[in-house]
């Protein structure tokens, strides 16, 4: 459950400068007609053009209303249009205050409101917040090409970049220059004219083919394939409440009394795992791996072809060898040299222990005289089984130890034992709704350091997942810093009866998580907007997953985990079965992401990036790295969306390596005899605040003395 959690926060990045926002709207959306009215008037009863007067200057949620947004974005866009105007209008030669300054601190007004749109529609939306998403998203889009392609703005900003030595600036002067610079470059505006044009027809195409992508993929899980089981003794083996969920969804597909799976994981793994018809699990599987593979209208293949082509032409014309290059140039990792190595590194361990895994299922197997070798499609089954044969964890036990005030509480512990944070329910603050708690942060000297809202469990307008998001960056203005306004959502189990909410302790460790984002935020501190707290993609998941560490371990778990009937500590034999779970499998589970990641790696590195045929070229990667028959990769090409549709090509590595950050930075605290070493912790604090300051590795570096290594992660991954 881990791994699948992890990809649902996938989407979720943090901070990213709002301008630059992709914006994603789903479900069917009807056009509201009164956010037509009075557009284009300044209102003064529209609360986005006054100063917000509440504590801490939240957002007035009672006071916005849906049809303020509109005219907001649009006097917001307006603002901000005019402001680029004066940088490049202005008569004076182009320095650092006049230029790059001036443009970091633009746009005040467009980070007010899209910082509140955004992250309520995605908590707390509705039909016509999806339809004002849809209005308001072609608008930024255009906005933020403006901009970028801006070419008398961009000669300000390579002229500054240029003089850059010698005009006397600090270091993160001189980085935020560099980095406004790069923006630009990556956008093209280095290219002539001509090339400008077909850098512009590469992204036109590539983007259509990406959303034809994901098209296809959705039809071929949602549309095109369903098992329906109209016996019962097919149903052998399933637990009554993945029985009645099939009942369910065979209802809403119109199969009233048969039983409906899915391609859905939620669907298709608990079948997998229990059922014990053989041919049913081979042909529910099929239809997932096949997805996007059928020969029909919905085919991936061509696609996948023109995409991989285009990509590495666009990386050419910007001057890379090829689109991995392009991607990984501005990530931690630098090369795709690195990102091999990284991967190698636990392929093979991976393999091994996968390997291993196979002998002692197909013992299983033979010794219940099935007459057949482990697949593909029997992985999840028998790997069940031997879970049972070795250790069997009882969830409904560990979550008697788990309420959700148990694991706030632990939390709490954590950052107030680290950093001396204290947390204070606010009940005055406003709310966006009545289940979304805020928290002042203060230091450990009682001084203010932000607002944290949380937000714990699943309804209605709320999209599924665990994510952190803000309503208000921490920034400077005019030397005064302004703190961060964060918010973590999550879809927790809700309190049943007189029972509390009582978390499985994989939702404890997202809490953990999302709250190590929710941190990063509020420690953040630089001067500048483009760089304060903005780091690298593979950066990215370090203050987020270190929090898990704490979570996991046994002298916290004693002080927070406690049962909700008899407030006794969780016993220790739960602890080592927990912690024998978490190394459980992972043969597979890392093999399959890895060798996923690989295969992305290869189709955007190749020496000559015409394929002609897809799943030769898929064959050959995976018989490269020697995978064997009894798993495959996380995604085959044909429904590998995030590097196909999503914004994760050359890129599907990060999590782990992100894992290797974490990892090696707990052992920081570890290696000290103490998980809440103060030295340490200071340090680490430190790397949270001025984390976009320098580049990755250097930041890292700076608090770990040396680079990160690879042993502690496989070690926890029980890979060593
Ligand atoms: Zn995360």
């Amino acid at each position: 459950m881990y791994i699948l959690r992890r990809l649902k926060h996938e989407k979720t990045e943090y901070k990213m400068k709002r301008i630059l926002m992709i914006v994603m709207v789903f479900g069917v959306l009807t056009f509201s007609c009164q956010n037509q009215k009075n557009e284009t008037e300044k209102n003064m009863d529209n609360p986005f053009f006054s100063e917000w007067t509440a504590p801490f200057g939240v957002p007035p949620f009672d006071e916005i209303k849906e049809e303020h947004y509109m005219p907001a974005v649009k006097e917001a866009i307006k603002q901000q249009e005019e402001e680029i105007e004066t940088i490049v209008d202005n008569s004076e030669e182009p320095d650092f205050e006049n230029t790059i300054l001036a443009m970091d601190k633009s746009g005040q007004l467009l980070d007010k409101v899209t910082g509140t749109f955004y992250p309520l529609n995605s908590a707390n939306t509705n039909e016509n917040m999806q339809a004002i998403a849809r209005e308001m998203s072609p608008l930024l889009t255009q906005h933020r090409d403006n901009i970028t392609m801006n070419p008398q703005l961009f000669e300000r900003v390579k002229a500054v970049y240029e003089k850059r030595n010698d005009l006397n600036l600090d270091k993160e002067q001189l980085r935020v220059t560099e980095k406004y610079y790069q923006d630009f470059e990556r956008n093209g505006a280095n290219l002539s004219d001509e090339d400008q044009e077909t850098l512009r027809q590469l992204n036109e195409e590539l983007s259509t083919l990406s959303l034809q992508f994901g098209e296809n993929l959705l039809a071929e899980t949602n549309e095109n394939f369903k098992l329906v089981i109209d016996n019962e003794e097919d149903l052998a083996g399933l637990p009554d409440d993945v029985i009645e969920r099939a009942a369910e969804a065979a209802k809403n597909a119109g199969e009233e009394g048969n039983w409906v799976f899915t391609l859905a994981k939620p669907s298709m793994i608990p079948f997998l795992q229990f059922s014990e018809k053989r041919e049913l699990r081979e042909k529910l599987y099929r239809g997932y791996f096949m997805r996007g593979n059928n020969n029909n209208e919905f085919d991936n293949k061509a696609i996948i072809k023109d995409i991989v082509k285009l990509r590495d032409q666009r990386a050419e014309l910007l001057g890379f060898n090829n689109h991995a290059e392009y991607i990984i140039d501005v990530n931690m990792a630098k090369t795709p040299g690195a990102v091999y190595d990284f991967l190698e590194k636990l392929w093979y361990p991976a393999l091994d222990m996968a390997k291993n895994d196979v002998k002692e299922m197909q013992a299983i197997i033979d010794s219940e005289g099935g007459d057949f070798e482990l697949a593909s499609w029997d992985w999840w089954h028998y790997i069940e089984k031997l879970r049972k044969q070795k250790f069997d964890l009882d969830e409904s036990e560990v979550k008697q130890y788990f309420s959700l005030e148990n694991a706030k509480k632990g939390v709490f512990y954590v950052v107030e034992n680290l950093y001396g944070l204290k947390f204070i329910k606010r009940d005055d603050l406003p709310t966006y709704h009545e289940e979304a708690e805020a928290y002042e942060v203060q230091e450990a000297d009682g001084s203010h350091l932000g607002v944290l809202y949380m937000d714990f469990h699943p309804r209605g307008g709320k999209r599924v997942g665990a994510w952190s998001t803000g309503f208000r960056d921490a920034n400077y203005h005019e030397d005064k810093r302004i703190p961060r306004i964060g918010s973590i959502v999550m879809n927790f189990t809700r309190p049943a009866g007189d029972t509390p909410a009582l978390l499985s302790f994989d939702e404890v460790s997202t809490f953990f998580h999302e709250f190590g984002h929710a941190l990063h935020g509020l420690f953040s501190d630089g001067p500048y907007d483009r760089t304060a707290g903005r780091v690298p993609r593979d950066f990215v998941e370090l203050p987020s997953q270190i929090m898990e560490n704490w979570a996991a371990e046994p002298e916290v778990m004693k002080v927070y985990a406690k049962h909700h009937e008899t407030g006794e500590s969780i016993p220790d034999e739960l602890i080592e079965k927990l912690k024998q779970s978490a190394t459980f499998n992972q043969g597979f589970l890392t093999g399959e992401y890895v060798a996923a990641a690989l295969l992305d790696m290869d189709y955007h590195t190749p020496e000559n990036p015409k394929i002609d045929d897809v799943l030769a070229f898929e064959k050959a990667s995976m018989d490269r790295i020697g995978l064997i028959p009894e798993f495959i990769p996380r995604y085959r090409s044909t429904y590998f969306a995030h590097i196909f549709s999503g914004g994760y090509s050359a890129g599907y590595y990060v999590y782990y390596w992100a894992g290797v950050l974490d990892t090696d930075a707990y052992a920081a605290f570890k290696e000290t005899g103490d998980v809440f070493n103060s030295e340490v912790a200071a340090k680490f604090r430190t790397l949270l605040e001025k984390c976009g300051a320098d580049e990755g590795m250097v930041v890292y570096k700076n608090f770990r003395g040396k680079e990160p290594s690879i042993e502690p992660f496989l070690e926890k991954k029980g890979l060593k």
